[in-house]
């Protein structure tokens, strides 16, 4: 069967990956929608190659050669059988819930809404019979992993470290933006790339972990391991361990996810070898360095409004460091402080977490203002 999809996000780093392995599998898929952010050059030639009935663009300029939708209308056109939903940040929370309520299978690239409303996002999915299919790579390998969840004692997410794994704190804190962004692994966009640096992306795939695979903060650990090659693991309460091994390629979760619950060939580059690899390293993460990781946990297992708080203090000033306005340690300090003031609210509505998302976000442009002065 041919599967319809739409991809919100076509012109980013998964996005483009997620057409070359559409590409490769020839005939399976039929693209209904391809969107963009501001580039509408690349979005545009996307549109001449793929020929999607719709587009959307969040740039005013023009889109040439298929109907203009938003991504909530995209979202909500029954036509599509699957949905990637791989824009960045929040924008993706939305789209997602669109649709999750027409009852269209979603594959997730956007942790960013499993931290903003996972309680919310879930229990709907779970409702309307909708499956959300995780594209990020450790939790493709835990959902390859697990048969049985209820006989899953631990679940093992492994990070590479990013670029600051074997620098010190003082060469991390005056690391440029440049150097952050320089990830010895993964090429990806600028936001995960500089959470990659800060381990805050791990620290934010534990909370999209807790959601997805319904496991307390307690029984998900986080391993180092920068080989990259063992992509998560998880133990059954017999102690018996599996993990799902690969090179380090989005292209596999990719493919995995918008063909589940098939496998085919499709891009496969090369075969894996263990006597190629040669060998595998793991370690503890170094906690102090990457506080980003103690604030996250903190944040899922308080629940309720915190995450919030900190995704969105961490958006900001992400964007600020990228904007050359902070340094890198001050996007910890900054989330650290807008989450030590917040008086959490436990069951938010889906209203109430984008009140105080745009809340926290005025909050944290002003401290992000006072620093940079
Ligand atoms: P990119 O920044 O490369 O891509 C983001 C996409 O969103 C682009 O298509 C961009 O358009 C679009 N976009 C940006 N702003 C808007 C807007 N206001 N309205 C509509 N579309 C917009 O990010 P990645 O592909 O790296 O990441 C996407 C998501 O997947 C993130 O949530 C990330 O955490 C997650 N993820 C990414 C991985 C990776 O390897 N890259 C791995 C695991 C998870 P344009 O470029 O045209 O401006
Ligand atoms: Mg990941």
């Amino acid at each position: 069967m041919v599967k319809k999809i739409s991809i919100l996000g076509s012109t980013g780093s998964i996005g483009r990956q997620a057409l070359e392995v559409i590409e490769a599998l020839g005939d399976k898929f039929e693209i209904l929608a391809l969107t963009g952010g501001s580039n509408v050059d690349l979005l545009n030639e996307q549109i001449k190659k793929f020929r999607p009935k719709y587009a959307y663009s969040s740039d005013l300029k023009a889109i040439n050669g298929a109907q203009t939708l938003s991504l909530e209308e995209i979202c909500a056109n029954k036509e599509n059988d699957i949905i990637l939903v791989a824009v960045s940040g929040k924008i993706g929370l939305k789209p997602t819930i669109t649709a999750i309520n027409s009852g269209i299978d979603i594959a997730l690239a956007n942790k960013e809404t499993l931290v903003m409303a996972g309680d919310i996002v879930m229990p709907l999915a779970k409702k309307s019979g909708v499956n959300i299919i995780p594209v990020d790579s450790e939790h493709c390998a835990i959902h390859q992993c697990i048969k049985d969840i209820s006989q899953v004692d631990k679940l093992i997410i492994t990070a590479s470290g990013g670029p600051f794994l074997r620098k010190s704190i003082e060469e991390m804190k005056n690391a440029s933006v440049e150097q952050a962004l320089a990830h010895p692994r993964w090429h990806m966009g600028k936001k995960i790339t500089v959470d990659s640096a800060t381990l805050m992306n791990k620290g934010l795939e534990v909370i999209e972990a807790h959601h997805l695979f319904g496991m307390d903060y307690s029984r998900i650990e986080v391993v180092v391991h920068p080989q990259s090659i063992v992509h998560s693991a998880i133990e059954y309460v017999d102690g018996s361990v599996i993990a799902q091994l690969g090179i380090p390629s989005m292209h596999i979760p990719i493919q995995y996810a918008i063909t589940y619950p098939e496998r085919f060939e499709g891009i496969k580059s090369r075969s894996f070898s263990f006597s190629e690899i040669a060998r595998l390293d793991f370690e503890k993460p170094d906690w102090d360095k990457f506080k980003a990781l103690k604030l996250a946990y903190y944040a899922g297992e308080a629940g309720g409004s915190l995450p919030v708080c900190l995704n969105a203090a961490n958006e900001e000033a992400v964007f600020a460091f990228l904007c050359g306005k902070i340094k890198l340690f001050d996007i910890i300090n900054i989330v650290e402080e807008i989450m030590n003031k917040h008086k959490i609210v436990k069951n938010l509505d889906i209203d109430e977490v984008f009140k105080l998302d745009n809340e926290i976000r005025i909050k944290s442009r002003e401290l992000i203002t006072k620093i940079s002065l």
